[in-house]
């Protein structure tokens, strides 16, 4: 295994290192590139990628797999998406982290307040000035910029990991890494969006790129590991890199088209009470199937009850043990079955 080191400097001139590492290169064949913890909340990659790159150098391989596990090291180091190295560091000592403020910022920019150009994630191929831009440059130039796939991991709040993709191109590879829900995304957003590394990378003629979240931020979830080693073994096995079988669940990827929102059922609350869901995440819902229940805490009476009136998948289940009236519930996607292409 190729281990390279790059030193950079905050504002403050704090140096911190950024580790690749590169395994094969011997034998011809494609380029893969993965690239986590951008966001330094976000540590599945940052802990599962250096064992699973320990694995892979025993292995025979064919082309090049780059990767780099901890991309922003500041941000990971604080648990908090993104390095504010022009702010006051020290009010991270006073940030608790709680998913009913999941947007809240110790210094006033949080999503939804402000378009931060600490966050890595939304600064590739930009110009700018700032670490988090000195290390998206780096990486992109030494290791994206030469990719046949690039994939790029992150976590977000939910029961399953998903993936976020841009182009139905990437489909066919989406299948093959064993997670079940594939959003289509819009190509067609704000200059700010855009600098999102999967969109930049996949644009390219000819070459593939999306985005894999694992299921928790500021925090462990270790039993999702091993699910994300073996999309990575599945993809490499695919791209002709390694061989092997491929090890796929029996539940199948579904797409979730563009305009999901659109066509989905969307369940809001209309009473306060505790709430049953008669689904989880990604399983198939019919028309007319019953989703969900509301009972009320004093009288232990049913309130309410959610049957769908599309056929889909179940997602986006609300992380409140008590439903509000008013409250997002889950929605139900349209969704079609993307084929694995063994
Ligand atoms: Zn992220």
């Amino acid at each position: 295994m190729k281990i390279q080191r790059e030193t950079f400097y905050d504002c403050n001139k704090n140096p911190f290192q950024v580790t690749v590492l590169t395994i094969g290169g011997t034998k011809p064949g494609p380029v893969m590139t993965i690239v986590s913890g951008q966001h330094g909340m976000e540590h599945s990659g940052p802990c599962f990628l250096p064992e699973l790159a320990e694995e892979l150098d025993k292995a025979d391989i064919a082309g090049t797999l780059h990767i780099c596990p901890c991309a922003n090291p500041g941000a990971l180091a604080m648990d908090y998406e993104f390095y504010p190295e022009h702010e006051d560091l020290s009010k991270i000592n006073d940030y608790f982290y709680s998913r009913f403020r999941h947007n809240y910022s110790p210094w006033g920019i949080g999503r939804g307040e402000a378009e931060t150009e600490y966050n890595m994630n939304r600064l590739w191929n930009r110009e700018g000035t700032g670490i988090a831009y000195d290390i998206t440059k780096w990486i992109w130039k030494n290791f994206v910029d030469q990719a046949d796939l690039t994939l790029d991991i992150h976590c977000l709040q939910a029961s399953k990991p998903l993936i976020y993709n841009d182009f139905d191109k990437n489909n066919f590879l989406c299948a093959l890494t064993g997670i079940e829900a594939v959003f289509q995304c819009s190509p067609n957003r704000s200059a700010y969006a855009a600098g999102n590394l999967n969109l930049q990378a996949a644009q390219r003629e000819g070459k593939y790129a999306f985005c894999i979240e694992f299921s928790a931020q500021h925090a462990l979830k270790e039993s999702e590991y091993e699910l994300g080693k073996n999309a990575i073994r599945n993809l490499m096995i695919k791209m002709g890199m390694l061989k092997g079988e491929y090890v796929l669940p029996d539940r199948p990827t579904w797409s979730i088209p563009v305009n999901c929102w659109e066509l989905a059922h969307i369940f809001k609350a209309s009473h306060t009470g505790h709430i049953r869901y008669y689904f989880g995440e990604y399983d198939r819902v019919r028309k007319g199937d019953k989703v969900y229940e509301i009972r009320d805490i004093q009288t232990l009476e049913v309130l309410e009850t959610g049957f769908s009136n599309i056929d889909g998948v179940m997602g986006r289940i609300s992380y409140l043990p008590v439903m509000k009236e008013g409250e997002n519930i889950c929605n139900i996607y349209p969704a079609e079955e993307i084929p694995r292409e063994i």
